[in-house]
């Protein structure tokens, strides 16, 4: 059995593992001259590893750790009661376990949702608003923004996942060593710009940009939710409509880093991030804790309206308005980075947005987004993750993991394996 597989991102290399382990033939096609895609570590800005993309390894009961443990990759625990830091709007300074931002609401039996309604219509109804809500449910709401878009079932399911009870762990070699571990020995073909899925004919035939062909029995489209929402690549024939109407229903969230360098520690020994409530941005942590460093790298997070106002300012507006909201909330009016920089997936053209959102109305998209076609075109990536786990790393690997699954049951994986087809590059 030979099978293509779009994007060499955490979901496409583990579905290649997996089916390359079955006895698949399986070559990976990937736009970018790296793999690991919204996986990106940079080890020029500070002289310890900086992430671009993903940071954290959410709770110790992911399928990330098999990674992790298998290659003895070190990680910095983060417990999001006692080491990240609150900045209350009168200026008192506590912790998460002891206050939760402006309420001080604590434990909530989380009602069901009602319909399709919103996360801010949801909590209005509660009595609540974003910023009065239990920690947990506003870091959801951190982690995507507009919350009068969001989906309120969709972030139940998040919220009663088990997963999102513990802390974080940050990869302390860098998250694109488990990108590495796990591309360990597969076919990856770098620089290769996928145009068009052909898949009406008896397998299914890939068409890059610069018109060279791949044929295989069947392929794993891993292509992230702003790609495959703005059309960049064409399937012959087109979707089905379920399937469209399914990636149309589905929201992208916009995400900003801005990331500051030190030559000091900026936070306190023990504290590994701030929330500044009402700040712009007001998701703060240190990206060095943990590490063998002098200085401290400081990253801020905004997601939704907080992002794009930033977004506006264009790069070095956002890098001032950050520094000033950190600087107020440490009472530091000092303070000064000796590097900054930003990261954005809006205009990447390999991403286009940073995960997917489940907007109202879009609860059940992600499901459709995942089922197979025609027993040819298989689908992974974070975006076709549950509720709970996508827009996540561990989402994405056990996305690719199902996908394989899904293929290995086609048919019997014993059986001989013929060549990847290369034909001549033309159009079909
Ligand atoms: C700023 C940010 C912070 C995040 N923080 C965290 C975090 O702390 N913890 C966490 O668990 N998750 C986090 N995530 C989410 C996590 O990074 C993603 O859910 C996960 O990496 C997605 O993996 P994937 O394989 O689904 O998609 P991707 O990694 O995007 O892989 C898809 C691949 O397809 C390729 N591709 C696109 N178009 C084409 C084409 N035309 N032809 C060929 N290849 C193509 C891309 O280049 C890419 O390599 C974060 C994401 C962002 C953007």
């Amino acid at each position: 059995m030979t099978t293509l597989v779009i994007g060499a991102g955490i979901a496409g290399l583990a579905a290649a593992q997996d089916l390359t382990a079955a006895g698949h033939k399986v070559r990976i096609l990937e736009a970018r001259d790296r793999v690991g895609g919204r996986i990106h570590t940079d080890r020029d800005f500070a002289g310890v590893p900086v992430e671009l993309g993903a940071e954290f390894v959410h709770t110790s009961v992911v399928p990330t750790w098999e990674i992790l443990n298998q290659h003895r990759i070190k990680t910095h625990y983060i417990n999001q009661q006692s080491d990240l830091w609150i900045r209350l709007p009168d200026g008192r300074l506590r912790t998460v376990g002891e206050e939760v931002c402006f309420s001080g609401v604590r434990a909530l039996g989380w009602p069901e949702a009602q319909g399709e309604e919103s996360v801010a219509a949801y909590l209005r109804r509660l009595g609540l608003d974003a910023h009065r809500a239990p920690y947990k449910m506003q870091e959801y709401v951190s982690d995507y923004g507009d919350p009068e878009q969001l989906s309120a079932r969709a972030a139940l399911e998040f919220m009663l996942d088990p997963t999102s009870e513990e802390g974080d762990y940050r990869p302390l070699p860098g998250y694109d060593r488990v990108v590495q571990a796990l591309a360990e020995g597969l076919d990856v073909e770098l620089g290769a710009v996928v145009d068009t899925v052909a898949w009406g004919g008896p397998g299914v035939t890939v068409i890059l940009k610069d018109g060279r062909a791949y044929s295989a029995d069947q392929a794993v489209i891993t292509l992230p939710v702003g790609v495959l929402k703005a059309g960049k690549v064409r399937f012959l024939p087109e979707l089905p409509e379920w399937k469209l109407s399914a990636l149309r229903r589905l929201g992208v969230a916009t995400v900003l880093k801005l990331v500051y360098r030190f030559e000091q520690p900026v936070l306190p020994e023990g504290v590994n991030g701030l929330y500044v409530c009402g700040g712009l941005p007001d998701e703060w942590w240190s990206s060095s804790k943990g590490q063998d460093y002098g200085g401290e790298v400081m990253t801020a997070f905004a997601a939704g309206a907080k992002a794009r106002r930033l977004l506006e300012l264009g790069q070095e507006g956002a890098l001032e308005a950050g520094l000033a909201t950190l600087r107020q909330a440490l009472g530091r009016p000092g303070l000064t980075p000796s590097a900054r920089t930003w990261s954005q997936w809006q205009d990447d053209p390999y991403a286009l947005g940073a995960y997917s959102m489940a907007v109202t109305g879009a609860t059940d998209a992600r499901a459709i987004l995942a089922r197979p076609l025609e027993q040819k075109l298989f689908w992974a990536g974070e975006g076709t993750a549950s509720n709970a786990w996508a827009g996540t790393v561990h989402g994405a690997l056990q996305s690719g993991r199902r996908a394989a699954q899904e293929v290995l049951a086609l048919r019997n994986p014993t059986l001989a394996l013929p060549e990847l087809a290369r034909p001549a590059a033309k159009a079909l």
